[in-house]
């Protein structure tokens, strides 16, 4: 395993608040090491690899919880260079069902761990890139695969639907 796959972007421990999201930048997704606390940031490059913190060397684990992404930019970037499909699952604080979705996403994203990355977007935040999906109702789902919109589907699932429609088309 080669060093410097990820970069340390603040040496605090990362107090756990229990959100079960991650957060991510303009270059990859923010990990808190479950060893130490430090939060690395494993580069959207090196989403299929499992790499080590940078502080205390210790292995760090699949990304197994959905990532928030916020703003155009990360999102452009996670997208495109993301090696693994990515499922996104576009939302917004109002909606009821995508309440209820929130659990089933997150049971997917632990499941799905090291076949694809799971992304929630907030479409009251981000409604530049519901508008680019042409979301017109929420829960919505999309899978992108080597950077193309590969499928869509909408509504309340189960994490085994949404699983098996990804693991379909992927
Ligand atoms: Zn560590």
């Amino acid at each position: 395993m080669s060093v410097c796959l990820y970069a340390i972007i603040n040496t605090y421990p990362i107090l756990s608040t229990m959100s079960h999201t991650l957060e991510s930048d303009l270059r990859g997704i923010i990990q808190p090491c479950p060893a130490c606390g430090t939060a690395n940031r494993i580069a959207y490059t090196n989403l299929d690899k499992q790499g080590r913190c940078g502080t205390c060397k210790e292995t760090l684990p699949r990304i197994t919880e959905p990532v928030v992404v916020s703003g155009a930019e990360p999102f452009a970037a996670l997208v495109s260079q993301s090696p693994l499909p990515v499922v996104i699952d576009f939302w917004a604080p109002w909606c009821g069902p995508c309440q209820m979705m929130a659990p089933e996403f997150a049971k997917a994203a632990a499941q799905g761990a090291g076949e694809a990355v799971f992304v929630k977007v907030n479409t009251d935040d981000e409604p530049h890139i519901a508008s680019q999906f042409r979301i017109q109702g929420i829960p919505a789902f999309a899978l992108i695969k080597n950077g193309k919109l590969a499928a869509q589907t909408s509504g309340f699932q189960p994490s085994a639907r949404l699983l098996s429609w990804a693991r379909q088309i992927v």
